[in-house]
C-alpha cells in the first residue's frame, strides 16, 4: 500500500496535484471517496479542528483506515489547521497521516520555534508521519465572505520560504500566494475568480524544495489552478465549494421531497451535489 509520501512523490513527477477536501460528516466522505474511486485518483481528506470535533478524532481516524484497507485504496487523513500542540498529538496519537501545524498568525520567529517544537514532537509518536507548516496570510473561515480581506502584505516571499523549511524540518509548506480561506459572494455566484501569484509559486518551489500546499482552492480561476500545479503545487485544498454543495444538495432533498423522513432517502441528494464538485475537482488537479 502506498503512504502519503509515496503518492506526494508521484504528483510531483508527473505534474498533478493531489485533491484535499474537508468533512464534517459521513456523507461528505462518502461523496469525496465516490469521487476519487471513479476516478481511480488518490485523495486526502481534511478535518479541521472543529470538524474533527463534530465526527470524533479517533472516530474519522477510523473511517478513513477503514475504506483505505477494505478497498485497497489510497486515501489518506489529514489534520488540518491544527493550532495547538495539544490537539496535533491527539491526531497524530489517532493515526493521522498528516498534519497542518499552523502558527501562521504568529511572528515569524515564534513561528518557526513552535512549528519546529510540533515537528519534533509529532515524529516521535509517528516517524512517518507528514508534517506541514504556513506561513504568511491566507484568511481565516471557509466560508462566505462579505468582503475580501486585505492580504497583500502577507503573502510568503521565496527567502522566507528557504529559511522556514530548513529551520522547522517540516514536509510540506503552505505559502500564501493569493490564495484565501473561504469565498466571496461574487465566487459562489461565478461572477468573480480567485487569481494566484504563479511566479511567485515557482519562486517559492525553487527555494523551499518540498512539497507545497494550495490552502483556499475554492473559487479559483481554472487556468490559475493549472498553472499553479505546473509551478510547483502538490495538494490542493478545496473545503468552502464543498460546502456550499452540501447546503444545495441538502436543500434539493427537502425541497424535491416534502414529506420523505428518511434520511436516506434525503442524503443521496447531498452525495450527488458534492461528488458533483469533487469530481470536477480532481480531474483539473489530475490533468484529465
Ligand atoms: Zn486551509
Amino acid at each position: 500500500m502506498q503512504t502519503l509520501r509515496d503518492v506526494l512523490e508521484q504528483t510531483q513527477k508527473d505534474g498533478v496535484a493531489i485533491g484535499h477536501f474537508n468533512i464534517a460528516d459521513l456523507v461528505l466522505l462518502k461523496a469525496v471517496f465516490a469521487s476519487a474511486q471513479e476516478l481511480k485518483v488518490p485523495v486526502l481528506v481534511g478535518a479541521s479542528e472543529g470538524e474533527r470535533e463534530f465526527i470524533g478524532v479517533r472516530q474519522i481516524a477510523a473511517l478513513v483506515r477503514s475504506l483505505r484497507e477494505d478497498f485497497n485504496f489510497p486515501i489518506f487523513l489529514n489534520a488540518d489547521h491544527t493550532h495547538s500542540l495539544a490537539k496535533a498529538v491527539e491526531a497524530a496519537r489517532s493515526g493521522f497521516d498528516a498534519i497542518v501545524f499552523d502558527a501562521s498568525a504568529l511572528p515569524f520567529e515564534q513561528n518557526v520555534r513552535q512549528t519546529k517544537e510540533a515537528v519534533e514532537a509529532l515524529k516521535s509518536i509517528n516517524p512517518a508521519i507528514l508534517v506541514e507548516g504556513e506561513i504568511g496570510d491566507i484568511g481565516t473561515g471557509s466560508e462566505i465572505h462579505e468582503e475580501a480581506p486585505d492580504l497583500s502584505n502577507g503573502l510568503t516571499t521565496p527567502e522566507e520560504a528557504k529559511q522556514y523549511v530548513e529551520s522547522t524540518g517540516i514536509d510540506i509548506l503552505a505559502p500564501a500566494v493569493g490564495n484565501m480561506h473561504g469565498m466571496l459572494k461574487s465566487m459562489v455566484q461565478g461572477e468573480t475568480k480567485k487569481r494566484l501569484d504563479i511566479e511567485r509559486i515557482a519562486h517559492i518551489k525553487r527555494m523551499a524544495r518540498v512539497p507545497l500546499t494550495l490552502h483556499g482552492g475554492s473559487g479559483t480561476d481554472d487556468e490559475d489552478l493549472r498553472q499553479a500545479i505546473a509551478a510547483g503545487i502538490n495538494i490542493v485544498h478545496i473545503n468552502t465549494e464543498l460546502r456550499v454543495a452540501w447546503r444545495r444538495g441538502l436543500e434539493e432533498g427537502l425541497l424535491k421531497q416534502p414529506h420523505e423522513v428518511v434520511p436516506y432517502k434525503i442524503l443521496p441528494f447531498v452525495v450527488n451535489s458534492v461528488g458533483q464538485i469533487a469530481r470536477s475537482r480532481l480531474r483539473l488537479f489530475n490533468n484529465e
